[in-house]
C-alpha cells in the first residue's frame, strides 16, 4: 500500500473547509426518529448521516437493530434532506443490501475488525467499489489487526478507504468506555499519512460530557474528522443513551472546537508544533497514570510487610532495581544521572506510601 505524501483521497475531493463530520443516531429506531434527526442535521456542517441498522451487541437481549428495513429509511433521508448516508456492515449480506440501497459510506465495526474471516468476506463482496469504506479499530489494541483489515480491503481494489479510531476495551475500569491509546492511532497515521483518520469520541468516552475534550485532542493530533452519535432524545435512545448528544449540542461542539488549518508555512509550523505537543500530552498522561499504578502496587506490598512485620526499606531489592533501570535507561539514551534522580524520587514516594500504611 502506498504512503506517499501527495496522494489525493476521497476526502480531498469533498473539498471541505472543516473536519469531516459523520453524525446521526447510534441505532435507527423508527422511520420518524431517523427522519427527525436527519432534518435537524441537514443544515449543519454534518457531511454524512449515520445510523446503525444491524447492531453488534456484546450481550444478547439488547436491541439488535431494525435490520434491512432501516435501509429504506436511510434512502428516505437522502431523498428528503439530500444528506449522504452511512451505516455499519458486518457480513456479505449486509454489504449486498447496503449497496442495493445506495448507502454512500460503509463502516466496519470494532467487533468485525478483529476477525480476518469476516473482513475477507466483506472485502470480497465490496470488490472494486467506489463507496467510502471506513475501518474501525479492533476492540483490542492490536495495530496489526487494524492494518491487516485495511490491507485486505485495499487488495480487493477498494480505493476510498479510511479509518475510525473508537478506542479499545480494557479489563481495568477507566474514565473512558474504551481507552483511546492515542499512540496506536498516531503510529497508524505516521505509517499512512494519506489514509483519512476519523475519531469516534462517542464510543471512546461513553459519556456525552467528555465528547468535546476527546474531539479537541483528536483535532490537535491532526485527525481528519469526527463521528459523533446524535439523537433528538439521547436519554431515551434504544442503544448507547449515555453517549449521544442532541443536534443542538453537536452544533455547539463543532463551533467551540479549535480547528487548525495548514494553509501556509507559519500555519504548517504551528500545526506541527500543536501535533507534537498533543503527543507529549498523551505521553505525560501515560507517565502519571503509570506512576499512580506503581504507588498502588507499592501500597499492597506495604500491607503485606505490615502483616509479616517486615522493614519497609529493603536495600538489596532497591539496588537491584536501580542497576536494571540504569541499563534500560542507557539503551534509550537517558543519562545515568537522570535515571538515578528520577528513581530516587519514585522510590521515596513509594516509601512514603508504604509508611502511611505501616503507621495507619
Ligand atoms: C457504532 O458505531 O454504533 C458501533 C457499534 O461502534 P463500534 O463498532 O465502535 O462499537
Ligand atoms: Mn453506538
Amino acid at each position: 500500500m502506498e504512503n506517499s505524501a501527495a496522494m489525493r483521497t476521497w476526502l480531498d475531493d469533498l473539498g471541505l473547509d472543516h473536519p469531516l463530520v459523520i453524525a446521526g443516531p447510534c441505532s435507527a429506531e423508527t422511520e420518524e426518529q431517523v427522519l427527525k434527526i436527519a432534518n435537524e442535521l441537514k443544515d449543519t456542517d454534518v457531511n454524512y448521516f449515520r445510523a446503525g441498522i444491524w447492531k453488534p451487541r456484546t450481550r444478547p437481549g439488547n436491541f439488535e437493530g431494525v435490520g434491512a428495513l432501516g435501509l429504506k429509511w436511510l434512502q428516505k433521508v437522502k431523498a428528503e434532506t439530500g444528506m449522504k448516508t452511512a451505516t455499519e456492515v458486518a457480513n456479505k449480506d449486509h454489504v449486498k443490501l447496503a449497496l442495493e440501497h445506495d448507502i454512500d459510506l460503509l463502516w466496519i465495526g470494532a467487533r468485525s475488525t478483529v476477525s480476518p474471516f469476516i473482513i475477507q468476506e466483506i472485502a470480497d463482496e465490496l470488490k472494486g467499489t467506489d463507496k467510502i469504506v471506513l475501518v474501525k479499530n479492533p476492540v483490542n489494541p492490536d495495530l496489526s489487526l487494524w492494518l491487516g483489515a485495511i490491507e485486505r480491503l485495499y487488495t480487493a481494489d477498494i480505493k476510498n478507504l479510511g479509518v475510525i479510531h473508537r478506542g479499545f476495551s480494557t479489563y481495568e475500569k477507566t474514565k473512558y468506555r474504551n481507552i483511546p491509546e492515542w499512540q496506536l492511532a498516531i503510529e497508524l497515521q505516521q505509517r499512512f499519512p494519506d489514509l483519512p483518520l476519523i475519531c469516534d469520541p462517542s464510543h471512546i468516552t461513553g459519556k456525552r460530557d467528555m465528547i468535546f475534550d476527546v474531539s479537541q485532542t483528536a483535532l490537535d493530533l491532526n485527525y481528519d474528522g469526527l463521528m459523533i452519535e446524535t439523537h433528538f432524545d439521547p436519554d431515551n435512545a434504544w442503544s448507547d443513551a449515555a453517549q449521544q448528544v442532541t443536534p443542538t449540542t453537536l452544533v455547539q461542539i463543532m463551533q467551540d472546537l479549535r480547528i487548525r488549518k495548514e494553509t501556509d508555512e507559519a500555519k504548517e509550523f504551528n500545526s506541527k508544533i500543536a501535533n507534537l505537543r498533543a503527543q507529549i500530552d498523551v505521553i505525560d498522561n501515560t507517565l502519571i497514570d503509570t506512576l499512580g499504578k506503581r504507588m498502588k502496587v507499592a501500597k499492597e506490598i506495604g500491607s503485606l510487610k505490615k502483616d509479616k512485620n517486615v522493614a519497609v526499606l529493603q536495600n538489596n531489592r532497591w539496588n537491584e532495581i536501580l542497576g536494571k533501570m540504569i541499563l534500560e535507561g542507557e539503551q534509550r539514551g537517558l543519562s545515568e544521572e537522570f535515571v538515578l534522580k528520577m528513581f530516587k524520587a519514585i522510590h521515596q514516594e513509594s516509601i512514603n506510601h508504604q509508611e502511611k500504611i505501616l503507621k495507619g
